[in-house]
């Protein structure tokens, strides 16, 4: 009698595994790593900034396809004020411990052995200095001199970008309240602990959105806000069993904000946060009107009354989706030979098609120069549509293993019998079901099922 399949499906464990398999497969290494690297930073190869790149799509469609947001592109650099006004030159700091023994240096908000004895995280001793307020903003100097007057920030925030184009952007765009402004760009943070790989940087994106409302209304989008957000992870294939909601407390509120929640998802290190809907109420709005004399209010026609908007804001990481979209698509599939009867382990990113960063990749069974033709032609003609692959070394089913561990939906075989009946085959990446299809039909039936696909 003949082993059985058995098979079982595994998720990912632990982050080491993802680490590994970024680095082994070009998505994520580390920044300078031949000068032995630089804390906290990271790069994204090939693969890694294309899936980048997928995800800021998603995001900014999901928001600027909507008929009541715009999109902005701010400067990383902006008037020293500006944050002075938002609150951020004088509060936003994190308390900063050293473990005199150790040395090590840890924040006095969020590491459990300080919170519950006083202890140091490392090494255990209680030889430790005072908190101390530590500034996260980045400064630098703006021109030839280094003198106090040239400071400026890197900022730690887009979302200031969206409160000082307020005006310009609603004069320019013709919208009315209620509307929104959504953008995606760089911010700078100077963490006291970085780390569990592209979670928490000190330089990263963040892709936030602004929603003006008029006040009173702000509850009501407030909630808006978080079903359309939730709805997102949903489309882009998070599973929802990783995905959860928490609540900030009063006491953990940040200084604007007027309620805040957020959404966490369960990383192979525990719960954490991945995105935040703040109600920021009318701060920053009224912080810059304070600050640079200028009115950011709004006049509404319909009931001629004069108000500052409330702000809903989402606000999530990039780097830190990108880290979600990564460990949620990893499984093993594990599987008994049946001939053998030994054990063989799958691994497949199962990426949303949308966000995966090879649609469909090439495979001539042989390097034949026979084969080698057809097979180039066809990826050139599906490189028109999507981002392909060609590959046409070692074993086809080595081949094959290599597209699933980058979560590439469609694998097409071109082989001897496609010089006859001018079909190729085309395997799909969660099933393994395989199609005989017409050369000429490739590109409308990768296209078809790229559309279709449903988890
Ligand atoms: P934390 O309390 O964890 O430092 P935060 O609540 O201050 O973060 P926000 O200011 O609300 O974070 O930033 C919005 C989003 O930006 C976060 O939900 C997160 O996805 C992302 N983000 C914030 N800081 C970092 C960082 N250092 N590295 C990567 N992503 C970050």
């Amino acid at each position: 009698m003949s082993n059985q399949s058995s098979d079982s499906v595994k998720r990912l464990q632990d982050l080491a595994t993802m680490v590994s398999l970024a680095k082994r497969r070009g998505f994520v290494f580390q920044s300078s790593e031949i000068y032995g690297g630089l804390n906290s930073c990271w790069d994204y190869g090939p693969l890694g900034a294309q899936l980048k790149l997928n995800v800021k799509r998603a995001w900014w469609n999901s928001m600027v396809r909507r008929d009541d947001v715009v999109g902005l592109d701010a400067a990383i650099l902006m008037h020293p004020t500006v944050w002075k006004a938002s609150g951020h030159v004088d509060g936003f700091s994190d308390p900063l411990v050293d473990c005199k023994d150790c040395k090590t240096r840890f924040r006095a908000d969020n590491t459990d052995s300080y919170i519950n004895d006083k202890k140091c995280p490392n090494c255990g001793s209680k030889n430790l200095t005072e908190e101390r307020k530590f500034n996260l903003m980045f400064k630098t100097h703006m021109g030839p001199t280094e003198d106090a007057g040239a400071v400026v920030y890197l900022r730690p925030e887009t979302a200031q970008g969206h409160y000082v184009n307020y005006e310009n952007i609603l004069t320019s765009s013709r919208k009315k309240i209620p509307f929104g402004i959504a953008a995606i760009g760089k911010s700078f943070r100077n963490e006291i602990t970085p780390g569990n790989f592209i979670f928490r940087t000190r330089e990263f994106e963040q892709m936030e959105m602004q929603y003006f409302v008029k006040p009173g209304q702000d509850a009501e989008w407030y909630e808006k806000w978080r079903e359309a957000r939730w709805t997102f992870y949903k489309k882009i294939g998070i599973r929802e069993e990783n995905l959860r909601w928490k609540p900030h407390g009063p006491d953990e509120l940040a200084h604007y904000a007027k309620a805040a929640v957020d959404v966490q998802y369960l990383f192979p290190f525990g719960w954490q946060e991945l995105e935040g809907v703040h109600n920021r109420g009318d701060f920053d709005l009224t912080q810059h009107t304070k600050f640079s004399g200028k009115k950011l209010d709004y006049f509404e026609e319909a009931t001629k009354e004069r108000y500052v908007p409330y702000a809903i804001e989402t606000a999530v990481g990039c780097d830190r989706l990108v880290l979600v979209v990564l460990c949620d698509a990893y499984r093993e599939e594990i599987s008994v030979d049946e001939e053998s009867g030994k054990p063989d382990t799958r691994v497949v990113l199962g990426f949303h098609p949308d966000l995966a960063p090879v649609k469909a990749a090439v495979l001539p069974l042989s390097k034949k120069a026979e084969l080698q033709g057809p097979s180039m032609k066809l990826r050139d003609e599906l490189a028109q549509e999507f981002e392909v692959q060609y590959d046409d070394s070692q074993s086809i089913g080595k081949r094959y293993r290599r597209q699933d561990e980058i979560g590439t939906p469609y694998c097409i075989t071109v082989d001897f019998e496609t010089l006859n009946d001018q079909k190729v085959t085309i395997r799909h990446r969660d099933t393994m079901k395989q199609d005989r299809v017409a050369l000429t039909e490739v590109s409308n039936y990768v296209a078809a099922g790229l559309r279709n696909f449903s988890k």
